[in-house]
């Protein structure tokens, strides 16, 4: 290795040799030396369909052959109009504009930002806080980083730095807590919102599931406690779906599980089916409307050079046909059985939970040593793992084959009995 490319996450002095990967079809990762692994990753969640799907592929080669990309400053063209169209018709009712950037964390930002000016436009300057949670990841960028959790999260040590935000404890109790359980976490909610909310301009919650925070589950009563809450203090809610969006937690968004429109809903990862980085940020009408006006200093000053860029939203388009005349919300059904038939099985002192929701399980540990060594481990029994601080997850994409999906079990549950 070089160390010409810097690596993410990574003590570079320290850095295990990366796989090289020569090619990928299925849900195969191929080696330079000649070895498949089983990809349990998605490529970090968004390979819903694996690798080298050759519809999307003739989508992409299409779209190429016409034009790549064009700027929508002035410009536009059919698959950006198209692909609002359809965000706008998958995700839940009320979400009926499509602001395009290129990544997810832009697109967080990008609502961050949206949810400050809605009130500048409004004459409310003094709204441009945040409420966030404990444990949430939005991204790694600096309007990001600072509603991430504040303690653990990977960007503590920025601590100081970006301005300070609000924050509320993990709701507990995972997807079906008691009711007492929620009225406590909404409670703590509605108490910050009552004495803080004249500065806050918005509630930023991943729906359902904190992914990478720790794969912490929370339960759609608690998102409409949040919705209720939010209304009564006059403070926009904000879904970031990146990861939980198209499918992941079962439903074809959370929000849709609980029954919530956001006012703001990012989503990004799976939108292009893990082909290309794009990613939207959708509003409702009324936060749209406030920046509607004769007056040109309400216009929402933001435009990635990226933006709408036409292969992606031709592969987003391509991505969500497959999608739905496929069936991915039923293949997302018989990934979760499974997990949730083997998962709890898996036994060690070392494991402190188990969590599983829609193609997602994940494995808890007492200590990150407790999973030293389990990606080698893995990666020679064909699997491909991406262990993180305490967790050890599966996010395989949607088309992994019922014995490939037993292979990456497998591999968790031998990693626990020879420990
Ligand atoms: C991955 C992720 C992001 C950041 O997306 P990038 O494309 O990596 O910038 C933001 N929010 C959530 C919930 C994510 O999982």
């Amino acid at each position: 290795m070089t160390k010409r490319v810097w690596f993410p996450y990574a003590q570079m002095k320290r850095i295990a040799d990366p796989i090289e990967i020569v090619e990928a079809r299925g849900c195969l990762l191929k080696t330079k030396d000649g070895r498949e692994l089983i990809d349990a990753v998605s490529s970090w969640w968004c390979a819903i369909h694996g690798y080298n799907h050759p519809e999307i592929n003739a989508a992409l080669a299409e779209q190429a052959g016409r034009f790549s990309h064009v700027m929508l400053g002035g410009l536009t063209h059919e698959p950006a109009e198209r692909l609002a169209g359809e965000l706008v018709r998958v995700t839940p009712a009320g979400l009926n504009h499509v602001f395009y950037s290129d990544s997810g964390s832009v697109a967080v930002e990008i609502a961050l930002k949206m949810a400050i000016q809605f009130f500048r436009n409004r004459g409310q300057r003094e709204k441009s806080r945040f409420v966030a949670v404990r444990k949430a990841y939005h991204g790694d960028t600096a309007g990001c980083m600072a509603v991430c959790d504040p303690d653990d999260g990977m960007h503590a040590l920025f601590d100081g730095v970006f301005p300070k935000q609000f924050f509320v404890d993990t709701p507990r109790g995972g997807i079906d807590p008691p009711t007492e359980i929620v009225a406590e976490d909404a409670a703590q909610l509605d108490t910050l919102l009552s004495q803080h909310h004249e500065q806050v301009a918005a509630f930023v919650i991943e729906p359902l599931l904190q992914a990478a925070g720790g794969f912490h589950v929370h339960s759609p009563t608690y998102l409409r406690e949040a919705r209720r809450i939010c209304d009564k203090y006059g403070v926009l809610l904000i879904f970031d779906e990146v990861a939980t969006g198209f499918g992941r937690t079962g439903t074809m968004f959370a929000a849709g599980r609980a029954g919530v429109t956001p006012d703001i809903l990012t989503v990004g990862k799976a939108l292009t089916g893990g082909v290309l980085g794009h990613a939207a940020t959708l509003a409702t009408s009324k936060v749209f409307d406030a920046f509607y006006d004769d007056d040109k200093s309400k216009a929402f000053m933001h435009g990635p050079t990226f933006m709408g860029n036409a292969l992606a939203c031709a592969v987003a388009l391509k991505s969500l046909e497959i999608f739905e005349r496929e069936g991915y919300l039923e293949k997302v059904a018989r990934i979760e059985a499974i997990l949730n038939e083997r998962l709890p099985a898996v036994s060690s002192p070392r494991i402190r939970g188990i969590r599983v929701i829609g193609a997602c399980g994940a494995i808890e540990v007492d200590e990150p040593e407790a999973y030293a060594g389990l990606q080698t481990f893995a990666a020679k029994r064909g699997v491909w793992l991406r262990p993180f601080d305490r967790n050890v997850y599966a996010m395989p994409p949607y088309v992994i084959e019922t014995d490939q999906l037993h292979r990456v079990i497998d591999a968790i549950e031998e990693w626990f009995s020879n420990a």
